[in-house]
């Protein structure tokens, strides 16, 4: 059973204009077992909550606490973060020239576990992985993110997430850019880390799409740099038929 504690978090990011505050007191527990959406408008400071929490060098955490089962996840080093559980797609550079998807799985797999994972169990693991994920296994010899596609790249982002067995998994749009078979595998995926595993899922996304794929249990309205409403999947809905102007302009 685990927890992530986000309490009171607020952001600036430096830009060519001076600090810029971007989140504004985000409160928000996620825990083991359970699906989060966080759902708003383009520029509300959805991505910087997930590069906060990955330890992104360019966000500066002004105010608040995260924290992951009691540890403070904000004094530990990227590399800490991932050993401790939290798993955050976009913590990984763009491209790893010349290291293979194989290669890197292994390595991360290792990083985490502390230890090197048995060689016949894991080629098999990560076989059965790609399969589900209608992934060729000429992939694993290719370099990461190089030349990848779209699709290829939420593709790797969820064959780390089966593999890596994260505690907390933050996913980022995941949903963009993919077309409905895409979404649909890479939905499966997040559906089986879920069902074989008592991951507790944070999924962020713009559009409600994602979510007849995958059940969130709560949605977070997210606008203006805070959480302004919270409710059940039926909020999914109303966000889909109503959109966010209701809400724009009234967090303040
Ligand atoms: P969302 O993911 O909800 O679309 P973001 O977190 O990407 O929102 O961005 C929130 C706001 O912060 C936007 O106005 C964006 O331009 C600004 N911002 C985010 N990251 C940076 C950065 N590294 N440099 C400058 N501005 C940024
Ligand atoms: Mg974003
Ligand atoms: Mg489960």
């Amino acid at each position: 059973m685990s927890t992530l504690e986000i309490r009171n978090l607020q952001v600036t990011v430096e830009t060519e204009s001076g600090t810029k505050e971007i989140l504004r007191g985000v409160d928000l527990t996620v825990k083991s077992g359970e699906t989060h959406a966080i759902m708003g408008p383009n520029g509300s400071g959805k991505s910087t909550l997930a590069y906060s929490i990955a330890g992104h060098p360019k966000y500066t955490v002004t105010g608040g606490t995260v924290t992951l089962d009691g540890e403070d996840v904000l004094a530990m080093s990227v590399d800490e973060r991932a050993r401790a559980g939290l798993f955050l797609a976009m913590q990984y550079p763009v491209e790893v020239p010349g290291v293979t998807v194989s290669n890197f799985l292994r390595t991360a797999k290792t990083a985490i576990d502390g230890e090197a994972p048995k060689l016949r169990t894991w080629v098999k693991d990560v076989k059965a992985a790609m399969g589900d994920l209608r992934m060729d296994s000429a992939f694993a010899e290719r370099n990461v993110n190089e030349g990848f596609s779209g699709g290829e790249k939420k593709r790797h982002e969820i064959l780390q997430m089966e593999l890596l067995k994260p505690k907390v998994a933050i996913l980022d749009e995941t949903d963009s850019g993919l077309d409905v078979d895409a979404l649909r595998i890479v939905s499966e995926g997040v559906n089986r880390v879920k069902d074989g595993t008592d991951v507790g899922v944070l999924l962020i996304t713009h559009y409600t799409r994602i979510l007849r794929y995958i059940k969130p249990d709560f949605v977070h309205v997210f606008v203006d740099g805070r959480i302004v409403e919270e409710g059940g999947p039926e909020l999914a809905d109303r966000l889909e038929s109503e959109g966010y102007d209701r809400y724009v302009g009234a967090s303040a």
